[in-house]
Parts: structure tokens; C-alpha cells; sequence
């Protein structure tokens, strides 16, 4: 059994590990987009395929995909759909997070810029480097805290501040964080998960509004888990009917 594991996320790390564990040939792929990305265990490979087509021919080398992409991740996982015509795919994607209701949630992250622009001046953008741009027209003139992990390419606004970092993160961190900035409204996409998670508890106990981007919706048609375990459960089941 040779799997393909699109990864970049945790939870595609621990998944390497576990599927190591159960002896099977695992070979994470990496978009290569960050400059020190966390490696997992197995093998891996780092860079685009080449599309829809160059995904298809690299699938001549596995027996089946877990694609395990951040939920915003779209490219990756619409390609990974269309190209396991004649390959097992499954998806994993971690939980949104349960909403709170007093957040603000929004569609697009232009609804989530301007929303940001009405509600604060300070804001805080945790939305990732590949987003930036689309808060620049609703928030050039903002004083904006921008958290990310690689610099952007983008030329920042001259009143933003960058703060290159990656989670996880502390409550008592996050709530420095906050009030250092005086941050009167936090951005983020619902990417679920743990290692971000502090920054919404922090926000709460602070008051600062929190904007949240909705998740896109899933792949049609393609079996979904949301956990780790149950990815493992559907691979080492593959296995056992080969
Ligand atoms: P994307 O927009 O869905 O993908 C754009 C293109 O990047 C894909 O068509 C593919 O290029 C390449 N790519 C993406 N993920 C890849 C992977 N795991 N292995 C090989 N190529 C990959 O992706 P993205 O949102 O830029 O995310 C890039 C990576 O960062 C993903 O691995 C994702 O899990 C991780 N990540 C994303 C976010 C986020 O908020 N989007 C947050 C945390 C981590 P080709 O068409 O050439 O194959």
C-alpha cells in the first residue's frame, strides 16, 4: 500500500506518524509554501503537482490519497477530486470551530474586511499571507496587527504592523498580544483546530468582536472524516481488502 497524504496541517502530521506506525508507505506532499515547514514522519515530497493533470500521472505511483488540506485549502482539494477518478481519495478535515454567538460570521474575506473596517481601527488579521491582499482596500488607513508565518510578498499598508509566527499558541500570549495592539476587532477564518484556538478565547474575555470567515464547502462526492483515527481506520481498511 503506497499513499499519498496531501498534508500542511497537523493533522496530516500525526496521521504520517500513525500510518508509519502501521507499516504503511507514506509519502506527504508539501505545497512549499512556507520557508521551515514542520516535516512529518515518512517520505516526502514538497511542491506543486502541475494541476489536475500533473496530480493524475504523479498518481501512478499510489495505490490511494488522504487529502488532508487546511479546509481553506481549495485549489488542493478541488484538483484531489478530480483527479482520483481511478484512485481511493478520502478527505480528512478537522472540525470548524462550534460558534460562538457573538461572533460576526461572514462569506468572503472582502465581507470580512469591510465588516472589520465598520466595527474597529485596530484590527487584528490572523487570515494567512495568500489573503492579505484582500484586506487592503477596506483597511489601508487601519492600524492594523497582521500575524503571519512567512513575510508576505505584498506591500503592507504603511500603518500595518507584520508579526511573522506560528502556533500553537498561549491564552496569556494571545491576550498580550491583544492588548498590546489595543485590538478592537480580531479576523480569522474558521479553521478549527487547537493551535489557534487561544486567540478566540482571548478575544472573548477581552470583548474584541471577533469576524469569522465560513468555511467553502466540502468536495462533492468524496468520502469525508474529521478525524485522525477515522482517516487511519479507512487506509489500513483499504489495506485489508487489497
Ligand atoms: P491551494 O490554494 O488549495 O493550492 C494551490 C496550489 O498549491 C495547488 O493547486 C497545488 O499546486 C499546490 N498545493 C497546495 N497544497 C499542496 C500540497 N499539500 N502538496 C502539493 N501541492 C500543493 O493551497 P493553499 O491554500 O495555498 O495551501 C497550501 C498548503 O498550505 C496546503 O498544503 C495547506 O494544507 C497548507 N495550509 C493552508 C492554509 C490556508 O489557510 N489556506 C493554512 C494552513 C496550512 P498544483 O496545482 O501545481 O498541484
Amino acid at each position: 500500500m503506497r499513499l499519498l497524504l496531501l498534508g500542511g496541517t497537523s493533522e496530516a502530521r500525526e496521521l504520517a506518524a500513525l500510518l508509519v506506525e502501521a507499516g504503511i508507505d507514506v509519502t506527504t506532499s508539501l505545497a512549499g509554501r512556507v520557508a521551515r515547514p514542520r516535516l512529518p514522519v515518512g517520505g516526502v515530497r514538497i511542491g506543486g503537482f502541475g494541476g489536475v493533470p500533473g496530480l493524475r500521472a504523479a498518481l501512478a505511483d499510489y495505490d490511494a490519497v488522504v487529502d488532508a488540506t487546511h479546509p481553506f485549502a481549495l485549489g488542493m482539494t478541488a484538483n484531489a477530486a478530480a483527479a482520483c477518478t481511478d484512485v481511493p481519495l478520502l478527505r480528512l478535515e478537522r472540525p470548524g470551530w462550534d460558534p460562538d454567538p457573538a461572533w460576526r460570521h461572514v462569506d468572503t474575506h472582502e465581507e470580512a474586511a469591510a465588516t472589520a473596517a465598520s466595527l474597529g481601527t485596530r484590527p487584528f488579521l490572523t487570515v494567512g499571507r495568500q489573503e492579505l491582499a484582500r484586506f487592503v482596500p477596506a483597511l489601508d488607513r487601519h492600524e492594523a496587527l497582521v500575524r503571519v508565518v512567512d513575510v508576505p510578498d505584498l506591500d503592507l499598508p504603511a500603518s500595518w504592523r507584520l508579526v511573522t509566527s506560528r502556533g500553537p499558541y498561549t491564552l496569556d500570549g494571545e491576550l498580550d498580544l491583544l492588548r498590546e495592539h489595543s485590538a478592537d476587532v480580531l479576523v480569522t477564518k474558521d479553521s478549527g483546530g487547537t493551535y489557534t484556538w487561544p486567540k478566540m478565547v482571548a478575544a472573548r474575555r477581552l470583548g474584541v468582536p471577533v469576524i469569522v470567515v465560513r468555511r467553502p464547502p466540502g468536495p462533492q462526492g468524496v468520502p469525508t472524516v474529521h478525524d485522525v483515527r477515522s482517516a487511519l481506520d479507512w487506509v489500513t481498511g483499504l489495506r485489508s481488502v487489497r
